[in-house]
């Protein structure tokens, strides 16, 4: 039996491994399918996190960090975790392996996921031309044109990427003012090769066997049509609690409208014993520093909660 088993390895889970396992927990594994270092690795660029002077990408500010927690003792299992259900002060995981495993502490930490915009022609081309992955994909389309859709964080920070990448970047947004931080639009708006369209919707796209071949847009104006071969979504980010569900489809602890796991100051669900921590709680603020705040915080917690249960 495990005394806590972490689902997700991004930030908070890492964090929560190194708090949990250097504290003195003995029986620690981290479930995390892919490489550990969460969704950040997907951005070229962070320059926000603390102590970090130079700009460097996600996957390099993130190489360190599960090394460090593993040289404590936790353990890092390439599955992903399918449920969770608790009877009698014992948790029991389905892993993707068909594998279960019991454990007497879970901290939930499985971030977010890409969310999609929906519109004809986007699962037909997903993956063939239409991407949420700037990094991941990008390189495709040098000296090629491309069109982004979103105006958040995100949007605008990968559209800056784009710019340097594509020969031309369109960022279309539904709106006429970006959500994303003003010293980010104002860099969008300065670059030359990135042009704005506000108030304009995706409408449809299209292509051929090949692949996308163009996007046509909604505009106040009309219909407008973009010929680019790669279209890159950012329209925000759905929590990933699928985990959470029993049988009947009922989260096992409480959640709000939007599925994000409520939990107190000191990251406790609902749910004696599971301590949820990062991007899948409500109100994070969706940063890196705080991810690894909350995972410290539900390490720390479920070190006193498995205390008192082991006596
Ligand atoms: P995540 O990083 O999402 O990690 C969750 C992990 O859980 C993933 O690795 C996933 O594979 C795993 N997982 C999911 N389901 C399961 C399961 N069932 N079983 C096992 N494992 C599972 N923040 C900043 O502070 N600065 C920035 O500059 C910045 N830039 C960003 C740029 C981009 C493109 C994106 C997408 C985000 C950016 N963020 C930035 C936000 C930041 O990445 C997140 O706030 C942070 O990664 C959240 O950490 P987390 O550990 O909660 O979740
Ligand atoms: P976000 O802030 O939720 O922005 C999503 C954007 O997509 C919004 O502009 C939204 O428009 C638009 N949108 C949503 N649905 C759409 C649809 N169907 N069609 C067209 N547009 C649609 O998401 P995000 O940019 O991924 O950021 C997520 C979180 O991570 C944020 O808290 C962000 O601050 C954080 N983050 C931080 C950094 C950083 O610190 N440097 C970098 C990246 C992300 P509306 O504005 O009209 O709603």
């Amino acid at each position: 039996m495990l005394d806590l088993a972490i689902i997700g390895g991004g930030p908070a889970g890492l964090v929560a491994g190194l708090y949990a396992t250097r504290g003195g927990l003995k029986n620690v594994v981290m479930y995390e399918p892919g490489m550990p270092g969460g969704q950040i690795t997907q951005s070229s660029e962070i320059e926000n996190y603390p102590g970090q002077l130079e700009v460097i990408s996600g996957l390099d500010l993130m190489e360190k960090w599960p090394k460090q927690a593993q040289q404590f003792g936790l353990k890092h299992e390439m599955k992903e975790v399918i449920s969770v259900t608790k009877k009698a002060d014992i948790f029991t995981l389905k892993l993707s392996d068909k594998s279960e495993v019991e454990a007497l502490s879970v901290i939930v930490a499985t971030g977010s996921v890409p969310r999609r915009a929906h519109f004809p022609g986007e699962d037909e081309f997903f993956g063939r031309g239409i991407s949420t992955c700037a990094t991941c994909d990008g390189f495709f389309y040098k000296e090629k044109e491309v069109a982004m859709i979103g105006g958040g964080d995100t949007a605008l920070e990968e559209a800056l990427y784009m710019a340097n990448v594509a020969s031309k970047v369109y960022l279309i947004h539904r709106r006429d003012t970006f959500r994303g931080s003003p010293t980010t639009v104002e860099k969008v708006m300065n670059n030359k090769k990135i042009e704005v369209v506000l108030n304009a919707k995706p409408k449809e796209v299209f292509g051929d066997k090949m692949g996308v071949t163009g996007l046509i847009l909604d505009t106040p104006e009309g219909e407008r049509v973009l010929d680019v071969p790669g279209v890159f979504l950012f329209v925000g980010r759905d929590v990933k609690n699928d985990m959470l569900k029993d049988a009947e489809e009922n989260f096992i602890c409480d959640v709000n409208e939007s599925g994000e796991v409520i939990v107190d100051l000191k990251m406790h669900t609902s749910l004696e014993g599971l301590f949820a921590a990062g991007d899948i709680r409500i109100e994070s603020a969706k940063q890196v520093v705080c991810a690894a705040a909350d995972g410290s915080v539900a390490a720390l917690e479920a070190l006193l909660y498995v205390e008192v249960k082991k006596g």
